[in-house]
């Protein structure tokens, strides 16, 4: 007969977590460029207090649990607070992504119901052009002090963060509720249709962040100080605001200075050892380190997802700069990571390319996610790196239904991705393409990441992107964009040459269109949809 265990059973809150920091990494410091300028600094200990204050400021405004309050705010303290204030309190923080649409915008505001939006002064624009369309909303909080908060044309409403929290103690019960409580909301910021919301429970986020703080994962401790460029409005910038507090790790948030010199910078002068990011932020990075010759005082590991990093990057990050790369994968839909890259004993002994080759991939699920590949049928396909169809994905922080929606969007209990993979014997799992981005010529695939990635080690080109364009023959056939790097002389018979000495004949792209940049969109990937719009006709 099964027994039940004879533990405690303390439900997974995000209040625990900051008040964990603040007893026991009290004087482990928070680094929070303000949206004016200046370093802001201050420790776990003062954040918690002042988390607490805003708990407070909320309840005066009539906030009661269960309500939604947004934020369209850079990675900052006031956010910070915010992530431990709305969510402590039993409220749902509800993240906007400010590069979306303001009719997406607007759309996800009053579809979440938010009552009260924080935002940062760069985006007032922004807010007043939303505001008439958003009537629930009945108070704008700017993050920022009196002084740094410019009054709106049209909205009374507009308080000033400091002057709201200021009146309030710091002394505040955190509610303790059921951990399947709902957290915190982020939207898909998908192309086609209205964006879904992802609505996190405390426990799927509390689960994901212990993964994160895992030494196969991000490996978080007292002894790190992390810089999340990810940004706090997508994804929960990967969990790191709970995963930081929970290692004892020093927090670095950069705030809207997020060019190559802002960042390298604020890493030397925080002495930041690990960072994580959207490869198209780590090229910039280098772009500006480059010619200047510089290289990293403390920075020994960096994290990096939301698109393929290609294996040209990831080798210059470990032999030029000695920087470990942590190559994962997620979606809004997987609260944070779901898989990560990290070297087994076993390669020692490899060359450095070996290496680089097996970091390129997406890596292994990390515990609390299990990861599988099936084919249009439905069938699960084996484990053998080269057998490619749609990945699924299940665990503790994983999607089970879109907010407000009637419709499961599992299958089996699993949840289609959409994305295209292969998983190996080792469970390491490698994104091949998106469903809707892969390329079928003479009913063969061909990989645009693939060829994105083989394109990007040329020394010429700064980034490259692929489409299929429709070809009466061979159904598609990829057309290549270029952007090459600055001073760089590169034709389209010495990229095709390069690419050919690099992948199968077939997959050679017809055509080289290049550009002074690519569109890319509000979570850093590049917008290939635009590109097919432009460009994509018909081969003849
Ligand atoms: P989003 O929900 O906007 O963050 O987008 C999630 C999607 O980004 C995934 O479904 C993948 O298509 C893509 N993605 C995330 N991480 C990676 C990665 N490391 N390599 C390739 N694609 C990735």
């Amino acid at each position: 007969m099964l027994q039940t265990g004879l533990m405690m059973e303390r439900p997974l809150l995000l209040s625990s977590v900051i008040e964990h920091a603040a007893k026991q990494y009290g004087d482990v410091e928070v680094v929070s460029r303000e949206t004016h300028g200046p370093l802001f600094r201050y420790t776990y200990a003062q954040c918690a207090a002042r988390a607490r204050r805003l708990a407070n400021a909320l309840k005066s405004l009539g906030l009661a649990p269960g309500n939604a309050i947004g934020s369209i705010a850079w990675n900052n303290h006031r956010h910070l607070e915010a992530y431990y204030g709305v969510s402590g309190s039993g409220m749902v923080m509800h993240t906007c992504n400010p590069r979306l649409h303001p009719q997406q915008l607007i759309y996800i505001i009053n579809h979440a119901e938010d009552r009260v939006v924080l935002f940062d002064a760069t985006f007032a624009p922004l807010v007043k052009a939303i505001a008439p369309h958003c009537p629930q909303v009945h108070t704008w909080v700017c993050l920022a002090d009196a002084a740094n908060t410019p009054s709106i044309e049209g909205i009374n409403s507009v308080r000033s963060y400091e002057e709201l929290i200021a009146p309030c103690s710091d002394d505040f019960e955190w509610p303790e509720f059921d951990e399947r409580t709902a957290a915190a909301l982020c939207y898909t910021s998908g192309t086609t249709g209205n964006p879904k919301g992802a609505l996190y429970s405390h426990r799927a986020i509390v689960l994901n962040a212990m993964a994160g703080c895992m030494p196969s994962v991000l490996s978080l401790s007292p002894n790190d100080a992390i810089l999340p460029v990810v940004p706090m409005f997508h994804i929960n910038a990967w969990c790191i605001p709970y995963s930081a507090p929970m290692g004892g790790a020093k927090l670095v948030l950069p705030g809207p200075k997020l060019d190559g010199q802002s960042l390298y910078e604020l890493m030397e002068s925080e002495a930041v050892t690990i960072s994580a990011g959207v490869p198209t932020i780590w090229q910039a990075l280098l772009a500006y380190m480059e010619p200047l010759g510089l290289r990293f005082t403390t920075m020994r590991k960096t994290g990096v997802g939301g698109s393929a990093m290609p294996q040209a990057l990831i080798a210059k990050f470990m032999d030029t700069y000695q920087v470990e790369v942590r190559h994962g994968w997620g979606m809004t839909e997987t609260t944070a990571i779901g898989t990560m890259g990290t070297l087994l004993p076993k390669t020692q002994g490899w060359t450095s390319e070996q290496k680089q080759a097996l970091l390129a991939k997406q890596g292994r699920s990390a515990f609390g996610v299990e990861i599988k590949v099936v084919n249009d049928e439905g069938n699960t396909l084996p484990r053998d790196g080269t057998s490619q169809g749609e990945l699924m994905v299940r665990g503790h922080w994983i999607l089970a239904s879109y907010y407000k929606s009637e419709t499961s969007p599992l299958v089996d209990g699993w949840f289609p991705t959409g994305d295209i993979a292969t998983i190996d014997a080792e469970g390491t799992m490698q994104i091949r393409d998106r469903t809707k981005d892969v390329i079928k010529t003479g009913g063969e695939w061909i990989s645009s990441i693939d060829l994105e990635s083989a394109a990007v080690g040329h020394p010429a080109v700064a980034m490259a992107a692929v489409i299929g364009i429709k070809h009466p023959k061979w159904d598609e056939r990829p057309l290549l964009f270029i952007v090459r790097k600055p001073g760089a002389s590169l034709e389209k018979e010495e990229i095709l040459e390069f690419l050919a000495s690099k992948v199968a004949k077939w997959w050679v792209p017809d055509d080289v269109i290049f550009l002074d940049s690519l569109p890319v969109g509000g979570t850093g990937k590049v917008q290939k949809g635009e590109l097919r719009k432009q460009y994509g006709g018909v081969f003849s």
